[in-house]
């Protein structure tokens, strides 16, 4: 048995619906600006015609279980909830063409990517990186996984409520890079693995939450996903 000096971080993992094993984590992967009125919002259009997808990744230790509670992270006053549809990568893949993107999907989940806003914009402003405004302990929520293998989601409602009230509404439809196209561009950069979560992006509404918010969101046909917001840390 081998020996550590200390005693390892536990692997995360999230529960599976219908199922007893949970699911590992491997790698959190994030998509940037993947509907148009979001990347209006931030004030980056994006034309798809002579653009690529972008991507960042956080610690899978930020993993967060749906309907906890966290601290208000420290270093920020414009801590930002983004819904997103999560896809739970289920077989390896490398360079995987998007007609067979649907054979690496073991199912989906319903995700929040929790930015410190206000730390974001000046890192990419200044051409920093993004990690301090998006790689925050706690940020990645996520529902538990529902088994939905070589599904490919085409559309469903996407929506978030703060305190019961609507700030997001949009359908995954609008994605601008679809699953397929993701998955398979990812898949030129990364050797994918099983355990995997893809983000796929967050429609327009993002905004601030305080001390003691309730965020609800869902992805139709999906899940549901909850965080509490707590006192700062
Ligand atoms: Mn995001």
């Amino acid at each position: 048995m081998t020996q550590y000096l200390f005693t390892p971080s536990a692997a995360m993992s999230l529960p599976v619906r219908g199922l007893d094993a949970r699911f590992p984590i491997n790698r959190l992967f994030f998509v940037g600006r993947n509907y148009h009125a979001h990347a209006v919002e931030m004030g980056r259009p994006v034309d798809k015609s002579v653009e690529r997808p972008f991507y960042f990744t956080k610690a899978p230790q930020t993993l967060t279980l749906s309907g906890a509670t966290v601290a208000y992270p420290p270093e920020t006053r414009n801590y930002h909830f983004e819904m997103e549809m999560v896809v739970a990568i289920g077989q390896a893949g490398f360079r995987v063409k998007a007609e067979d993107a649907h054979t690496l999907i073991y199912g989906y989940g319903a995700g929040l990517d929790m930015t410190r806003r206000d730390l974001q914009l000046v890192a990419r402003d200044k051409g920093r990186p993004w990690d301090l405004g998006k790689d925050v302990e706690q940020s990645s929520v996520c529902s538990e996984i529902v088994p939905m293998q070589g599904v490919v989601i085409e559309n469903g409602a996407i929506a978030l409520e703060v305190n019961g009230q609507t700030k997001q509404s949009s359908n995954v439809d609008k994605l601008i890079w679809n699953i397929r196209e993701l998955i398979a561009d990812l898949s030129l950069f990364y050797h994918l693995q099983p355990g995997d979560l893809i983000y796929t992006g967050t429609p327009e509404g993002v905004g601030p939450v305080v001390s003691g918010d309730q965020i609800s969101g869902r992805v139709e046909g999906v899940a549901e996903v909850a965080l509490t917001v707590g006192a700062p840390a």
